[in-house]
């Protein structure tokens, strides 16, 4: 695997020295930024594989910063978040980020995730070179190949991590999986991560693909155990 290259949006050096350190000692290159406003301009000219971007910095926040990032870019981008209270920010905001991690975190957790995200993007990459492979759910069509969902011929435009969602319970109508099964299998995490990730992802799909997000027809909820696939 070539080398991949991550940018460090963080503006206390102590932590970014950490960071750096480690990663490079599992064979990234790494690049950093101390404020907001210098991050963007890397995230924009340097072509990171990968951010990871704090929350609270001088110039432009990381939710600024987040949001600027994605108006031109997919790069995946992992917040780094200090209180319970951005986590939420993070959760409910359209920001576009991939994921997130609560300070203080372990070097192992915060590999295992870089590693996560990068995979999921190589993979997405593999997978637009394919032919289409559509399968027709009720008035939902998903192409699993070119990560496409269309509901009564109109286009639905979902994040990766929607469609992986729904593709991976689509495949498997019928079946229960526990949110704790879904972070694993869909996010790729051993152990780490937090269940309220599915919650808050399945909320934002069942709000695109449903025509009242309150009666789901497609992703259901099985009370106590976790969701399930249904063809309608
Ligand atoms: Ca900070």
């Amino acid at each position: 695997m070539d080398t991949k290259k991550i940018l460090i949006i963080e503006d206390e050096s102590s932590i970014a020295d950490i960071i750096k350190f480690n990663l490079e000692k599992e064979g990234f290159e790494t690049d950093s930024a101390a404020n907001g406003q210098l991050g963007l301009d890397k995230a924009l000219s340097s072509n990171p594989d990968l951010i990871l971007l704090d929350v609270m910095l001088p110039e432009l926040d990381g939710f600024q910063v987040c949001k600027k990032i994605r108006e031109s870019s997919s790069v995946p981008i992992i917040m780094l978040t200090a209180k319970e209270e951005e986590v939420d920010k993070v959760l409910g905001l359209e920001l576009g980020a991939d994921d997130y991690i609560t300070k203080p975190f372990s070097i192992r957790e915060l590999v295992a995730r870089i590693r996560a995200n990068i995979r999921r993007t190589d993979s997405n990459d593999r997978n637009s070179e394919l032919s289409a492979n559509s399968r027709r759910f009720g008035n939902l069509s998903i192409d699993m190949n070119r990560y496409e969902v269309s509901k009564n011929g109109q286009a639905l435009d979902l994040t990766l991590r929607e469609f992986e969602l729904l593709k991976y319970l689509a495949e498997r109508e019928n079946r229960v999986f526990t949110r704790e099964q879904l972070l694993e299998e869909v996010w790729g995490y051993e152990y780490y991560g937090d269940i309220r990730t599915v919650d808050v992802t399945v909320r934002r799909l069942r709000e695109k693909l449903e025509d009242d997000s309150s009666d789901p027809q497609y992703i259901l909820t099985k009370r106590g155990i976790g969701y399930y696939f249904r063809r309608p």
